[in-house]
């Protein structure tokens, strides 16, 4: 369904991308024209990410598969490649295998103690814990409806997940407890040099549509992680940043 706010927040992406584009055709090889058109092209990314105005509904993926885009509103592509790499105990997109496996080893020479508690899934282990999750909630006495609601606050829908790319990581216990941990303030100052953002951010809730997950981190490689670190942004907030600019 289409309704007239998100038909606004489309043309007015359009206008924003059209404008970015043209300002970076025109500014060629200046590095402060660069830098402006830059600029402009972050701004209208951050006007538009926002999910509720329906500006991924049949999101095209940009083609570089470290920036695949999962979220409440885009599937896990059907012709997504996971290429599996086993680090502790779980399985993980071998893509960011060497960052991750030198992540942990630094963090522990500095006195960190990390751990992955979660890696790659399936869409079936998806599924399987998601009906757990509503399982447990009918236990504990919610209606069908409220118990599915309150799994979803901190499980996607199968098809949904960014686990089923393999390259995220849930670290250590998985609980909001986790952010006041030295290991978390770690990851914060630190990951992104490794490749690793924190795909949840409390600020950036109303882009991402996901609550705060300071333990759910996600493998961009290093120069999209730096980049993201610099300007702010979320992954749904760079990639439109990547496209005003020109990508595909
Ligand atoms: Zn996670």
């Amino acid at each position: 369904m289409v309704n007239q706010k998100s038909s606004a927040g489309v043309a007015g992406a359009m206008i924003a991308l059209c404008t970015a584009v043209a300002l970076l055709c025109n500014f060629g090889g200046s590095v402060s024209g660069q830098r402006e058109a830059e600029e402009i092209a972050k701004d209208a990314a951050l006007a538009n990410a926002q999910p509720d105005q329906g500006m991924f509904q049949g999101y095209q993926q940009l083609s570089d598969p470290l920036l695949v885009l999962v979220n409440g509103e885009v599937p896990l592509p059907e012709t997504w490649e996971f290429l599996p790499f086993l680090v502790d105990d779980q399985v993980v997109d071998r893509r960011m295998g060497e960052d991750l496996s030198r992540m942990l080893h630094d963090g522990e020479e500095e006195g960190v103690w990390l751990w992955v508690a979660s890696g790659y899934r399936s869409r079936e282990r998806q599924q399987a814990l998601l009906d757990q999750a509503v399982r447990e909630n009918r236990e504990a006495g919610m209606g069908e409806e409220e118990a599915l609601a309150d799994a979803l606050k901190t499980l996607a829908q199968p098809g949904h997940s960014e686990h089923e790319t393999g390259l995220a990581v849930d670290f250590n216990d998985v609980s909001p407890g986790f952010a006041d941990t030295k290991a978390s303030r770690w990851l914060e100052a630190n990951a992104w040099k490794y490749g690793f953002v924190q795909r949840y951010k409390g600020a950036k809730t109303k882009v991402t549509g996901v609550e705060e997950e300071s333990w759910h981190y996600r493998y961009v490689g290093r120069d999209h992680a730096r980049e993201m670190e610099e300007k702010d942004l979320c992954l749904e907030e760079y990639v439109l940043y990547r496209k005003a600019l020109g990508d595909n």
